[in-house]
């Protein structure tokens, strides 16, 4: 595995590739992500459409399999405010491998920073598309649930 560059973009070809750039995307936001997690439906299938809006942060994933929705890290707290925009990669495709990793509080294991992170099935571009600052308590059971 490895990324690579072509004009401004990466470009990898596994999870492992996505996270390392979401790595050092974190890392240059200075909230360095130390725990990561790949985004699986229920119906085992791993690719989504993405729906963020980082204002309100929130994000949804929409599996291409069976169709079910759901809010990324569970926070329906903030989803009625929220105006969820569609990503799209550069090739124009919508599907997406979904990579989520978080800093954390210095010394706890509480989120103090959200990130996720596409790989597109289609070209593979990898990159960082939505991130925030996040309170949201345990990081593990945080991402359980993305
Ligand atoms: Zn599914
Ligand atoms: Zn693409």
């Amino acid at each position: 595995m490895a990324l690579t560059k072509k004009g401004e973009f990466w470009y990898g070809t596994t999870s492992g590739d996505t996270q390392a750039e979401l790595r050092s995307y974190s890392v240059a936001n200075r909230h360095e992500a130390v725990r990561f997690a790949a985004s699986k439906c229920d119906c085992g299938c791993r690719s989504f459409a993405l729906q963020t809006d980082e204002e309100a942060g929130v994000a949804i994933r929409t599996c291409t399999d069976c169709g079910r929705q759901h809010l990324m890290g569970d926070n329906a707290e903030y989803v009625e405010e929220a105006v969820p925009e569609a990503h799209e990669c550069v090739c124009e495709n919508e599907v997406f491998e979904l990579m989520s990793g978080v800093s954390v509080y210095e010394g706890t294991h509480d989120v103090r920073w959200y990130y996720i992170a596409c790989r597109c099935v289609e070209c593979n571009l990898v990159g960082v598309f939505a991130d925030w600052k996040c309170e949201a308590g345990d990081a593990a059971a945080f991402l359980a649930k993305v």
